[in-house]
């Protein structure tokens, strides 16, 4: 599995990955010339299938799971595409609240991948006028979304 940076026509290289040991697997990939960022997720059945493939992550082939697609998810952004911190390059205030049904859920994504998927459920609400984020929120985000293992 490789991944082109189509701005440079450079090969990224890979970065970090993790298999938090639920069966999911998450790896990020980075382009050497402008620091762009690709990210791939998969739950458990598409773990399976990246390993059925013989794809390997970072030198090592993914560990055996269950079956199903590939979705990789593209992340445009500099290095800190993958920040944790919730806040906004942009310096605006006001954005969403979380609650704490909804925080506890965003608690259990795994490692570098946190960020990017707050912002997404925080892109959401602000695309959908929504104040606060909640369990129920983060379920619709999802079905929209196509996100169903986030
Ligand atoms: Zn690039």
């Amino acid at each position: 599995m490789k991944f082109l940076c189509i701005n440079c026509d450079r090969q990224m290289v890979f970065e970090e990955r993790q298999f938090p040991g639920d069966g999911t697997l998450a790896a990020a990939f980075r382009c050497p010339e402008c620091g762009r960022c690709v990210a791939i997720l998969t739950n458990p059945m598409e773990t399976q299938l990246v390993a059925s493939l013989g794809v390997k992550i970072g030198g090592r082939t993914v560990p055996e799971q269950p079956m199903e697609t590939v979705r990789g998810m593209v992340v445009t952004g500099k290095d800190n595409a993958f920040d944790d911190s919730g806040g906004r390059a942009d310096g605006r205030t006001g954005g969403p609240t979380w609650t704490a049904e909804a925080q506890e859920r965003l608690a259990r994504v795994h490692g570098f991948v946190r960020g990017m998927v707050k912002r997404i459920y925080g892109d959401y609400a602000r695309d959908h006028g929504i104040a606060e984020i909640t369990p129920a929120v983060m379920d619709a985000a999802r079905s929209e979304l196509g996100l169903e293992e986030m």
